[in-house]
């Protein structure tokens, strides 16, 4: 059976098919129509319209993702314009700055992240990589019977809705291609070219600066971008490793040290994980991870994900490092 549909608009649903085909064709019809139209009334009045530049952006990204699903052997999708939403700063609700929304078919992004063009280009490309992933819904069975999703990308939300599986991985995944493709951006595309002749400028006559707060020198190969403020100071931004970019770095380092029969370099472990992210077919990462290191270790990196903190649901983050550091 065919693990992803051609007409990525269209996810598989598990947990339904065969069952009640009329009912699977109604979801499958609805969604695609929410895909299509997204005039959604809950947004009325609260969305800034796309500049010629935005859209140039969203353009750019959809062309780097769909180089990527290329390389793997899939067709483009692209994610039309309308279905990127940039909200107005007053009815932004949300702890992050950005996300992708599978129930409305959408990105939601703060307006206020286009302050600077190349954090905008980089909450495009992220949310897009979560969008053309594998993007699956499964129908729960059972009492309380409802449709929700199941996999976007290696993020796995368990049959039955009871636990989440490689969010974490799945994040470092996408972290890391983002960061690669804006930097790709920084060199290539024109909508950015005056903030990268800017920092080019700033570097060049500073490159003895450095940093008030940490002491470390200013620029580096990480900074894109920089600014002066007007009181002589030069305000800069940098590409910095989240934390569970770092352990998913350790996992894939101890994966290549332990295969080195299958892997030719930690590039082609990456590679495995990006894959099973556009096709799907998580119980693969499942037995690469287990077969590495021991039976019941996926169940144990699992457990971080799904902790509590205050009687309430905790993504332990920090813990999961210290686990992957020891194994
Ligand atoms: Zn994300």
């Amino acid at each position: 059976m065919e693990k992803f549909s051609i007409d990525p608009v269209n996810e598989p649903i598990i947990g339904i098919a065969g069952v009640n085909n009329e009912l699977e064709e109604r979801i499958i019809r609805n969604r695609k129509e929410d895909f299509l139209n997204q005039d959604f009334k809950e947004l009325e009045g609260k969305e800034v319209e796309k500049t010629f530049e935005h859209i140039k952006m969203i353009d750019w990204a959809n062309a780097a993702t769909n180089e990527l699903r290329r390389k793997f052997g899939l067709p483009d999708f692209n994610i039309p314009a309308q279905n990127i939403h940039l909200i107005k700063e007053e009815f932004w609700k949300h702890e992050v700055r950005a996300f992708f929304e599978s129930k409305y078919r959408a990105i939601m992004i703060n307006e206020s992240v286009g302050v600077i063009k190349i954090e905008l280009l980089g909450r495009i490309l992220h949310e897009m990589l979560h969008f053309k992933s594998y993007n699956s819904l499964q129908f729960t069975c059972g009492n309380d019977q409802k449709l929700t999703r199941h996999q976007v990308g290696l993020d796995t939300l368990s049959h039955g809705a009871k636990k989440y599986i490689f969010k974490n991985f799945n994040e470092a995944i996408i972290e890391k291609l983002t960061a690669k493709l804006e930097s790709n951006a920084l060199g290539q595309a024109d909508f950015l070219r005056k903030d990268k002749d800017r920092l080019d400028a700033l570097r060049t006559n500073n490159a003895d600066s450095v940093n008030i707060n940490s002491g470390e020198l200013l620029f580096n190969e990480n900074t894109y971008w920089a600014e002066e403020d007007g009181n002589g100071f030069i305000r800069a931004r940098e590409w910095k490793k989240s934390i569970k970019e770092e352990m998913f770095d350790i996992l894939v380092d101890k994966i290549y040290q332990r295969n080195k029969n299958r892997f030719d370099d930690k590039n082609m472990v990456i590679d495995e994980f990006t894959r099973v992210m556009f096709y799907g077919g998580f119980k693969e990462i499942i037995k690469l991870i287990d077969d590495t290191f021991w039976p019941g270790t996926v169940q144990a990196l699992e457990k971080f994900e799904n902790s509590e903190k205050d009687g309430k649901p905790f993504n332990d983050v920090v813990g999961q490092l210290q686990f992957v550091k020891d194994l």
